[in-house]
């Protein structure tokens, strides 16, 4: 595999100072993106090539472009904390690499190199560090790396050239009036991914499978939509963007990873902070009616979903056809709070980083 360089070709930012400020003590998720971008581009028989950074703009895109048609597409989220010396460092931003190379060979695209990742990300948050926010609060920079099939034609096939672009945008703080649990529905005819499909993918494929689910889990009330596994409908899979962790008084169970669950690094992350504060976690299969049985009776003390937006959302009301229960009294629970405040703080830099997950640009 080559690894390009990545020609820096800056301008000024359109915003001023000022400007930009406003935006940052408001940013919400999503909605205003940094100066830059970085683009790399991928043809069949040379490879990995032109890689720049530029100034951010629009994309233009032949109406017979692949990803217009096939969905020759997959993304990646991570994020850029402010450190308490001012410096900035992102988080595992190996691991999201990874995954980019599984998503990429699952949708048959070629792999970017794991350092050709992390330097693009890297040269981005260079630039646009100024979009990063102040230390000390919930807020980040979001990274949102992606690839896309570029080749022109209707032929259904890989195509035969590619773009990889990366992105950022500043996130507010997921829960600015405090941590607040999430409702939820339990969808139990339609289903996230099936077994041999694309659920370990991050591809816009099964989040535009999930919209319609999101949609009637809304018109019941309910904030996000928990799948089961698409053979027996029993089993918990995830959420349409979260893990989901179940909490056992000291025990700590997250549904295994069986092809159709995406592998969040949060969720790898929780698992050893989990076990470096002295709860135990493991990986298990928990059915949707143990899940409620369980909860009814008390044994099971807390449940959240993880992911890098939230980091940790405590799980309040579940309702599924027939029945609604009240997890830990609709209060976030004591061992999910202390896990939030455990990795936010290691993200943050106020707590050791005896993993060595962040990164420092
Ligand atoms: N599952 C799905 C379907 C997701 O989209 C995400 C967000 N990437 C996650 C789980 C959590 O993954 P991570 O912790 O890497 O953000």
């Amino acid at each position: 595999m080559t690894t390009p360089t990545i020609e820096l070709k800056p301008s000024a930012s359109p915003l001023s100072d000022t400007e930009r400020e406003a935006v940052l003590a408001n940013p919400g998720f999503g909605r205003h993106f940094t100066d830059h971008m970085v683009t790399i581009k991928w043809t069949e028989g040379r490879g990995w090539h032109d890689g720049q950074l530029v100034p951010y703009a629009p994309i233009p895109l032949d109406p017979a472009t692949n990803v217009l048609h096939y969905a020759q597409e997959i993304f990646e989220g991570l994020k850029a904390y402010r450190q308490p010396d001012g410096s900035v460092a992102t988080f595992r931003p190996d691991k999201n690499a990874r995954r980019f190379q599984h998503s990429a060979h699952r949708l048959g695209m070629p792999e970017l190199p794991v350092e050709t990742f992390i330097e693009a990300c890297d040269v981005l948050v260079r630039q646009d560090q100024a979009w990063v926010p102040a230390h000390g609060g919930e807020e980040s920079l979001y990274l949102r790396p992606f690839m896309i099939g570029t080749e022109v034609g209707l032929g259904v096939k890989p195509s035969n050239e590619y773009l990889f672009v990366v992105i950022a945008c500043p996130a507010g703080a997921y829960f600015p009036g405090g941590v607040k649990p999430v409702s939820i529905w339990v969808s139990e005819d339609r289903v996230r991914a099936v077994p041999g499909g694309m659920g370990d993918a991050k591809t816009g494929g099964n989040y535009a499978a999930s919209l319609l689910a999101q949609a009637e889990a809304a018109a019941k009330g309910c904030d996000q939509v928990c799948y089961l596994d698409a053979v027996e409908h029993k089993w918990v899979e995830e959420l349409g963007g979260m893990n989901l962790c179940l909490v056992y008084g000291n025990k700590i169970v997250t549904p295994s990873l069986t092809g159709s669950i995406l592998e969040g690094v949060t969720r790898d992350s929780l698992l050893t902070v989990a076990r470096d504060l002295g709860y135990e976690a493991e990986e298990g299969r928990v059915s949707i009616d143990q899940w409620q049985a369980d909860s009814e009776n008390g044994t099971l003390t807390e449940v959240f979903a993880c992911g890098t937006a939230a980091v940790i959302t405590p799980v309040g009301t579940v309702k599924r056809a027939g029945a609604e229960w009240n997890q830990s009294n609709g209060e976030p629970g004591e061992v999910t709070l202390k896990l939030r405040e455990a990795l936010l703080d290691l993200q943050r830099g106020t707590r050791e980083d005896s993993h060595g997950w962040m990164h420092r640009l």
